[in-house]
């Protein structure tokens, strides 16, 4: 049986120290679990990672690639004997390739890692272009060739033409656990990303206020996170029946004002987010999560005011992580299309807030107005009901591959 090996290059995980271990191994781990269910073997030396399958596995294993967080990029290649000669014939063979493919000009890079070898890197890349240019295949152009060549002497020599680009980052699992407040909107499924990249295992919450909010918006917010699990190779998604304490929300702040005069009905939406901030604190404890994640950036909406936010703030006791905070909405829609969530987030289901917003919400919140309609509310009995009567569903690489590439073996 014909195997095929890949190779891909480690991220920011090689600065570390003396726990670089345990980054590498949480590394392989999580590509191990993705190809749980195909056939393929992976292992690490010297900053790199392999992984040896058969045909059959391949598709899977470069999706894997394509969503694995902590590489740099990876490459399909091809393994050869550790000769000038095998490694010539090689070349030649991918630089027909690439001349098939539409490429004119060639460079060859070299990576001699097993000193022994009689060759250095600079004779290596002489050698093995020579036939290649004698023979008009291709013609040499260090500055801007079409196509470049790699060579890598190591244990074996790796050779490839073609590497594609990785994530970098952090692998998912190095930086504790997080809970994103997932919305079906397109910020929090980046501020999700952003964090995973930053080697956060990401589980998700969504709020549900059926049924103003329909089937559909749900379903749009658990396609969301099942991109989210793509990367972040389990999460999972709580949904949270809020449409009673929105309603308690909507009830307690008709025609009355706030202590500063302020129509009480200025600050739903305010209130809807302290509420989601005490409910995901709630939960986040309960399901080890050290800190919060929304999607919010500021001044995008009335409710991310510097003020607003600070109040909002106030109502979770972990940390709050905002990941997108300092990005313009170009930046993040760049990210959402990037990731592959952008899609699904633009799809026309209204979220709860849109539903329960006030025409004229309040722009700077203070802490005293805010708190004195809270506790005016007496919510929290319905915000810890809520809690209770969450579902979960669970998404995870492993059944993606198992789902999509798996019975192609
Ligand atoms: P997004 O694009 O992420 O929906 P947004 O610009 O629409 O963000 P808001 O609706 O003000 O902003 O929400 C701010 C943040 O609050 C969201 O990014 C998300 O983290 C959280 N959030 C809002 N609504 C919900 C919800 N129904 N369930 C869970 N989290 C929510
Ligand atoms: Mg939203």
């Amino acid at each position: 049986m014909k195997i095929i090996t890949y190779l891909a290059k480690l991220g920011e995980l090689t600065l570390k120290g003396s726990n670089l271990k345990e980054f590498e191994m949480r590394l392989i781990e999580n590509a191990r679990l993705s190809l749980e269910t195909v056939e393929a073997k992976i292992s690490l030396r010297a900053g790199r990672m392999y992984i040896d399958c058969p045909e059959s596995s391949c598709d899977a294993v470069e999706w894997t690639l394509n969503h694995l967080i902590g590489i740099t990029g990876w490459a399909k290649t091809i393994v050869c004997e550790k000769s000038i000669e095998s490694i010539k014939e090689v070349v030649m063979k991918l630089a027909i390739d690439e001349k098939e493919k539409g490429a004119k000009s060639f460079k060859i890079e070299t990576k001699r890692a097993d000193k022994s070898f009689p060759l250095n890197a600079y004779e290596v890349c002489c050698k093995a272009a020579e036939d290649v240019f004698e023979k008009k295949i291709l013609t040499v152009d260090v500055k801007k060739p079409d196509t470049i060549i790699w060579i890598e002497i190591r244990e074996r020599c790796f050779i490839y033409s073609y590497a594609s680009v990785g994530h970098r980052g952090l692998p998912v699992g190095t930086s504790s656990r997080g809970l994103l407040l997932l919305s079906g909107g397109i910020d929090s499924p980046v501020a999700g990303y952003r964090m995973m990249r930053r080697g956060m295992k990401i589980d998700c919450c969504y709020f549900h206020a059926y049924p103003y909010t329909s089937d559909e918006a749900q379903k749009k917010v658990e396609e969301l996170a099942k991109i989210i699990a793509m990367y972040g190779v389990k999460t999972n998604i709580n949904i949270i029946p809020f449409t009673e304490v929105q309603m308690k929300i909507k009830q307690t702040c008709a025609n009355v004002k706030s202590a500063s005069g302020f129509p009480a009905n200025s600050y739903t939406t305010l209130l809807l987010r302290m509420c989601m901030m005490k409910c995901a604190s709630i939960l986040a404890k309960h399901i080890k999560c050290k800190c919060l994640v929304t999607g919010e950036s500021l001044g995008q909406v009335a409710s991310q005011t510097i003020e607003n936010m600070n109040v909002t703030e106030s109502a979770c006791d972990l940390p709050l992580l905002r990941p997108c905070v300092g990005l313009d909405k170009e930046e993040i829609v760049d990210t959402a299309k990037f990731i592959g969530t952008y899609e699904t987030s633009i799809l026309p289901y209204e979220d709860c807030c849109v539903l329960f917003s006030p025409k004229h919400p309040i722009l700077r919140a203070t802490h005293e107005d805010a708190w004195d309609l809270y506790n005016s509310m007496n919510i929290d009995n319905l915000i810890q009901e809520a809690f209770e009567k969450r579902e979960v569903k669970t998404f995870s690489t492993r059944n993606y591959v198992a789902e999509n590439f798996s019975k192609t073996n």
